[in-house]
């Protein structure tokens, strides 16, 4: 498979850096303020990979820059797209971990899922990425390299820009939990919303936790994104077990987290996303004990059929049994649609991530072919 990871970079990659730590790197290196100002727009809102190419900084400046750092790009060590066009790319960092970033267009929208972590340590049992053991916390940079790769493939950087953007949202529901790499991930989130920047707005923005109480607080009052929550069980001893972390913060108090939420309203609603596992959590009695708990927030549930991957221990419901839990939320009032899978002949599904390294290590059979 593909090329070896990049050696590591001998000068410091400017791409990552915020706008304070811009303005500072370059003062220390002696170029006036307006100098940040310009290379930031040049970096996020251009997307140059390539001083050379900053044609309204001076040759010299361009060069001096040149000398001193790199604007880096994660290596794509493979390039996917499904006959859905859902379009997925595993990603290699200079020390050789991998994660997924997973495109999919819509009529609407286009929207992005980035990974938080390479791999997870929630070990949620119906989830392929859990299974992964290898984990670390991505860096600011490396989140935001995700979103940068996506618009170089999909070609949408001015001035080269189609007059609609393909990528109009983004979720952080790829490889891991983001909120238990906090820091990294509102460092990251802050230079995708920056006007000038990657300019996506903190409204198309959703962030999926497992449920880390303590960080949700925090997440709604400094970041401000949308929030979805991966609920998947009415109850503390069905939870426990698909969502281990739930022994640590239990249904009812994530779902005071929740009442609480900065900036929900009906307008702004919770996301509940409820995996749809066969004679587990799926009986019309689990549907209206899941009403009773939202009671009070304002919120949509989204119902996401089990995506199989090598040797799970669950199946999918059946489409009956969905409709009916379905309609027993939307009933109730409650949005409740179905998530079409995505992406499934390339393994891009939601909990169908892992480093292809990881697979390729364990001979796990193939990809599975187009659902
Ligand atoms: N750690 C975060 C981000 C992961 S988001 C979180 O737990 O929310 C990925 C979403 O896909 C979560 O709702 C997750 O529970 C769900 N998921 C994981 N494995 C899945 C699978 N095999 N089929 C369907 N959904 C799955």
């Amino acid at each position: 498979m593909a090329t070896p990871p990049p050696a590591a970079a001998q000068h410091p990659d400017l791409v990552g850096f915020d706008r304070a730590a811009l303005a500072v790197e370059l003062a220390a290196f002696g170029a006036e303020p307006f100098r940040a100002r310009q290379l930031w727009h040049w970096i996020y809102h251009r997307g140059a990979t390539d001083f050379g190419a900053m044609t309204s900084l001076s040759k010299a400046f361009r060069e001096k820059l040149a000398a001193h750092y790199v604007l880096g790009r994660p290596v794509v060590s493979q390039a996917l797209t499904s006959i859905d066009r859902t379009r997925k790319w595993l990603l290699r960092f200079a020390d050789g971990q991998e994660v997924e970033t997973v495109f999919i267009p819509e009529e609407e929208r286009g929207t992005l899922c980035v990974s938080s972590q390479v791999g997870c340590t929630l070990s949620c049992t119906f989830c392929y990425t859990g299974t992964q053991r290898l984990v670390r916390n991505l860096t600011a940079a490396e989140i935001v390299a995700q979103i940068m790769i996506a618009r170089d493939h999909l070609g949408e950087w001015p001035p080269a820009v189609q007059p609609d953007r393909q990528v109009t949202n983004i979720v952080l529901m790829g490889m891991g939990e983001p909120l238990f790499n906090y820091d990294n991930v509102a460092a990251a989130l802050k230079i995708v919303m920056d006007p000038e920047g990657l300019a996506i707005s903190r409204r198309k923005i959703t962030l999926s936790t497992a449920g880390v109480v303590p960080a949700i607080r925090r997440c709604g009052a400094e970041i401000g994104v949308n929030l979805a929550v991966s609920l998947h069980a009415v109850r503390d001893d069905v939870r426990d077990r698909l969502v281990p972390l739930n022994r640590k913060y239990p249904i009812a108090q994530l779902l005071d987290a929740c009442r609480n939420y900065p900036g929900a309203s009906n307008a702004r609603r919770l996301t509940f996303e409820y995996v749809m596992l066969k004679g587990i959590n799926d009986s019309p009695a689990e549907a209206r004990e899941l009403v009773r708990l939202l009671a009070g927030i304002p919120a949509k549930v989204n119902l996401i059929p089990f995506n199989p991957w090598p040797g799970a221990p669950y199946e999918c419901s059946s489409e009956v049994a969905i409709a009916a839990f379905s309609d027993i939320v939307f009933n109730a009032g409650y949005s409740a649609p179905v998530r079409t899978p995505r992406g499934r002949d390339i393994l891009a599904a939601c909990g169908q991530l892992k480093s292809a390294s990881v697979r390729l290590r364990r001979r796990e059979p193939e990809p599975l072919s187009a659902a």
